[in-house]
């Protein structure tokens, strides 16, 4: 476990049709934060999410070609081969009111977004290959 204080809070809006992955990454870059986490209420006009297949050891893709409420995101933020990476899991319901979800991936297209990020003050976390789940995990020693 790696300590950190609250440097900035920044709050803000992503644009209609922008892609929801892609587009969070440019604000942060823009913004320079390397470390911190994230918070996601709005809707969406379709979604890919990413469901982890333990025994495969790789995602499986999940596309959603339909309008969707962005229940809940939530995130972080942190380094992976040297550049930004944001890991950020939604909660999505539909027009039944059914809730799913899963490991937001590119290719999902935003109707409207505002996020919360809280950017930290403190050591950089660095994600490396993990042979034990065949992920990217932060190396904490
Ligand atoms: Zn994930």
């Amino acid at each position: 476990m790696k300590e950190y204080g609250v440097k900035r809070v920044l709050m803000g809006r992503l644009k209609t049709g922008d892609d929801l992955l892609l587009s969070l990454e440019t604000v942060l870059n823009e913004a320079r934060i390397t470390m911190g986490s994230l918070t996601l209420v709005g809707a969406l006009r379709s979604a890919t999410v990413g469901y982890y297949d333990q025994n495969k050891r790789q995602y499986q893709e999940i596309k959603y070609s339909k309008h969707l409420e962005i229940l809940s995101g939530v995130g972080n933020i942190s380094r992976k081969d040297g550049k930004l990476m944001v890991h950020c899991h939604v909660t999505l319901g539909d027009s039944e009111g059914r809730a799913f979800g899963g490991h937001l991936m590119p290719g999902t297209e935003v109707f409207a977004c505002e996020y919360t990020v809280f950017e930290f003050d403190g050591p950089v976390l660095e994600r490396r290959f993990d042979h034990e789940t065949g992920l990217a995990l932060w190396q904490l020693s």
